[in-house]
């Protein structure tokens, strides 16, 4: 075979256009999902904002509620105390002194009995009777506080079961008394249904979470709806989130409820200045239900369309390398003689032509061969132009295996006639290989037995800076070098003088 092929191979501008079309392809694609993903980060980020905003608003609504009807309290102890302290009342009738004691707001709801205990914890003033009932408050937590801690602060209790038939929930407001001496006196003491921020909390529609009531110190004063029995009185102080929002004071965030173990999105905020804490606890499903369904349907639908896009790219790719193939068949069949497989020649005078330019250049070497074989006609004529066909291509493949250079180019001029193309090659390397040719044609077996051998006769002609002004006289001089050859008794080589 000739070392030059004599066909273009896969040509750099189709593997380019394909390259070019994978790589747009690509990059639709990246663009499209990271737009969406965008899109979809966004949209999470707008809907925990909404959810954050609503929350936000019920626990405002809460701490407002809670801190006026903890302030009526707070109002109703201070006034019971300083009535208590004069001295004008202890000789009015009990009637009038009970009326003094207690104002109207006790009768609001959910309120439990306002006392005025002694120092010993028993019932001096009972809001619920004009004769106080019997009764000692010595053992209550926050009565024992009182006696230790000489602070006037208002003190919140954690929550206890009441003693009356219902036994229900509640917690207490107490103040301290002192005398002037800072001596403890008693306590007055406000008992609050806990029941009072269900109805509350109930009151507030906030679909699938709950509401809650924390005491600084982490005990749960309430919850709507609870999450599970008996949680009221829970310690939260050591759990996570509890400490989290301690910490944090106003707020919000994402967490996974120690409790019931779903995600839910907490939003906090501290009761005035009240050891007080409401928590709005939303599940987090309910929050980005809604986001959930659409990231669904827009990411199946942008899946859809990037496998689509990639399947028609992979598709377009295809066509192409096809079409690519098609055409350097095309290209392979135009530039190859069909008998020989070597170059024909139309790719001879091209090379030639720019060969020729090169050398005129370069000033390099240019040699050419002419390859002719000697008496076909009459091979032809003995052996059938079947066999003679069969001749030229075993011939045409012997002069391939001779051209080996990247440079070189063996083509079929025409007929039983061949060129070699030998660029920056001398007379005498030309020579050598025109010999070696001729040698081995000479030693190609004959086709039949005892036949005669078939040989060629070669005409060299070699440009270095002349002495052809032109290639049209390079192939002249070695077409007259191939019929001196011939004229010389054949099956030699002649190198153009
Ligand atoms: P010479 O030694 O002077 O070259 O004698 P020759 O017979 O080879 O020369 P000539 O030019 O008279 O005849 C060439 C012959 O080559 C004529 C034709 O039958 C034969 N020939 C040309 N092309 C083909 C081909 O493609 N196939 C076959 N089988 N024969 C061919
Ligand atoms: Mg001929
Ligand atoms: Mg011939």
């Amino acid at each position: 075979m000739s070392a030059r092929s004599a066909t273009p191979g896969n040509t750099p501008s189709s593997i380019r256009s394909e390259r070019v079309l994978v790589l747009a392809s690509s990059l639709v694609v990246i663009a499209i999902l990271s737009i969406v993903t965008f899109l979809l980060i966004r949209e999470h980020a707008t809907a925990q904002q909404a959810a954050t905003r609503a929350a936000n608003n019920i626990v405002q609504l809460i701490d407002a509620d809670v801190l006026r009807n903890v302030e009526l309290y707070d109002l109703s102890l201070q006034g019971l105390i300083a009535t208590a302290k004069r001295d004008d009342l202890k000789d009015v009738s009990p009637t009038i002194r009970h009326l003094a004691l207690f104002d109207r707001a006790t009768t609001v709801p959910y309120k439990g009995d306002i006392l005025l205990l002694d120092k010993r914890g028993d019932v001096i003033a009972d809001s619920a009777s004009v004769e106080p009932r019997k009764g000692n408050y010595a053992d209550r937590e926050y009565f024992q506080s009182h006696v230790q801690n000489p602070t006037p602060d208002m003190m919140i209790s954690r929550p206890f079961r009441s003693r009356s038939a219902t036994k229900d929930w509640r917690i207490s407001f107490s103040y301290r008394l002192s005398d002037d001496q800072g001596e403890f006196m008693g306590v007055a003491e406000a008992a609050m249904r806990l029941n009072y921020f269900s109805q509350l909390f109930k009151s507030l529609n906030i679909g699938h979470g709950t509401v809650n009531l924390v005491s600084r110190d982490g005990i749960l004063l309430a919850q709507e709806p609870p999450l599970a029995d008996d949680m009221i009185g829970k310690d939260f102080s050591n759990r996570p989130n509890f400490v989290r929002i301690l910490r944090e004071g106003n707020g919000s965030f994402t967490s996974i409820s120690s409790v019931d173990q779903t995600q839910r999105l907490y939003t906090f905020s501290q009761v005035g200045n009240l050891p007080l804490i409401v928590v709005v606890a939303l599940s987090s499903r309910e929050v980005f239900a809604s986001w959930q369904r659409t990231a669904l349907l827009v990411s199946g639908a942008t899946g859809a369309l990037c496998i689509g896009l990639l399947w028609l790219t992979w598709l377009l790719r295809r066509e192409l390398r096809r079409r690519h193939n098609a055409e350097r068949e095309l290209a392979q069949l135009a530039a190859t003689d069909a008998l020989t497989g070597l170059a024909n020649r139309r790719t001879l005078d091209e090379t030639l032509q720019q060969e020729w330019l090169r050398a005129q250049r370069s000033g390099q070497p240019l040699s050419v061969l002419m390859i002719d074989a000697d008496h076909f006609k009459a091979f032809n004529d003995r052996h059938g132009h079947q066999q003679g066909d069969e001749a030229l291509r075993a011939l045409a493949q012997l002069i391939g295996q001779h051209v080996r250079r990247p440079a070189d180019l063996a083509a079929r001029y025409g007929g039983e006639e061949f060129s070699v193309i030998l660029p920056e090659t001398t007379t005498a390397g030309a020579f050598t290989m025109a010999q070696n040719i001729r040698d081995a044609v000479e030693q190609l077996p004959p086709v039949t037995e005892g036949g005669a051998t078939m040989t060629v006769s070669i005409g060299i002609a070699t440009w270095l800076n002349g002495p052809y002004g032109e290639l049209s006289q390079l192939l002249f001089a070695a077409d007259k070098a191939l019929y001196q050859a011939k004229a010389s008794g054949r099956n030699r080589v002649v190198c153009a003088m």
